[in-house]
């Protein structure tokens, strides 16, 4: 099912508005004064009035919200225009300002088996206004929830969702933050289980804004990758080898920054064997980082890697020559961490 946009259901309001209309309004949804229609003071009163009565200023309420133990992490569930939850995750990062990881989907359908939101099939794509509103929702919070560092400098398409197979309006919800915030374009991080298609798109997408790409390997053989992540491609290594490749011949600049991102498992692919061809495949490649995650527990047939495991792992990776880290784990005990959430707040 298709949902008007915002945008679109005031052309259908007010046909014969010229276009810096609708960015007066984008604007005002973005500036950290203004909390509903009555105050973008450069509409009528009438057309306020009229908004207000029809067009929600934002598109998701709060449904609960979590703190983590340490008051690092804060997890909503927020409801969207017909029922649908969704999660979105406030998270503080090392520069002591907030870092939001948004949703994509309700619900997912890549079905990846180490993952709480595969499991729970995809209910729909979300509309460009629900992808950007998680970043409003999170400014309003802290502008009332007065936190002692209010700026969010970091976005990460992380939560809910297969960003990639929401295209489009993953695009124009990431075009309005760059339009209407201080926030970067390289911080922002678009993670992608590897859609090749997708991928290819946004190689010849001229349209596409210069955010940062996250690709999710999680092994190194076309075997074991299929298990953990049922939806790989064939011959997905060699395909992402040489989209890869072609994106840095593309885009030789360091704004085009590429990340593989590897979930170790425990005595599944944490391996000295698995390390080194790891390492040897981003070799070939060049200049893309590998961020090492810790598995958190959503499985009962799947285990976290032991952090000398872990550490033997990244230290393997050192040794090839390969740019490395290990991603911080936050907010587990309220499952707001990597691949945990699951509307179950
Ligand atoms: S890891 Fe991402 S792509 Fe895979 S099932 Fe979970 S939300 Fe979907």
């Amino acid at each position: 099912m298709d949902y008007a946009s915002r945008q679109q259901q005031f052309m259908e309001f007010y046909p014969a508005e010229p276009a810096f209309r609708w960015a007066q309004i984008e604007r005002g949804f973005f500036n950290p004064k203004f909390s509903g229609w009555n105050d973008v003071l450069n509409l009528s009163k009438a057309m306020r009035q009229n908004l207000a009565d029809n067009i929600p200023w934002i598109s998701a309420k709060l449904s609960n919200l979590q703190k983590d133990k340490a008051g690092d992490v804060f997890k909503a569930a927020l409801e969207l225009a017909d029922g649908q939850k969704i999660e979105t995750v406030l998270m503080k990062n090392k520069r002591g300002q907030w870092s939001v990881c948004a949703s994509s989907q309700a619900g997912c359908a890549m079905e990846c088996g180490f993952c709480a939101t595969g499991k729970m099939g995809l209910a729909r794509n979300l509309t460009s206004d629900e992808i950007a509103d998680q970043l409003r929702f999170w400014l309003y919070w802290l502008r009332e929830n007065k936190t002692g560092a209010e700026r969010v400098s970091n976005i990460v398409i992380m939560g809910m969702g297969e960003p990639l197979a929401n295209y489009d309006n993953l695009k124009t919800a990431l075009k309005t933050w760059l339009r209407y915030t201080d926030i970067g374009a390289t911080h922002i991080t678009v993670s992608t289980v590897g859609l090749l298609p997708q991928l290819e798109q946004l190689l010849n997408d001229q349209n596409w804004p210069p955010v940062r790409l996250a690709v999710s390997l999680h092994a190194v053989d076309q075997k074991l990758r299929e298990q953990i992540i049922p939806s790989t491609a064939p011959d997905f290594f060699i395909k992402l080898a040489d989209w890869a490749k072609r994106y840095f011949k593309k885009y030789g600049n360091r704004r085009h920054h590429l990340t593989f991102e590897y979930l170790l498992l425990q005595n599944i692919n944490d391996r000295p064997q698995d390390a080194k061809l790891l390492a040897d495949y981003v070799n070939k490649i060049g200049r893309v980082k590998i961020n090492l995650i810790p598995y958190n527990k959503t499985s009962a047939r799947l285990g976290r890697s032991a952090d000398e495991q872990m550490e033997q792992f990244l230290a393997m990776l050192e040794k090839n020559g390969t740019v490395v880290t290990i991603r911080r784990s936050l907010g587990e005990d309220i499952s707001a961490a990597c691949g945990q959430l699951a509307n179950k707040s």
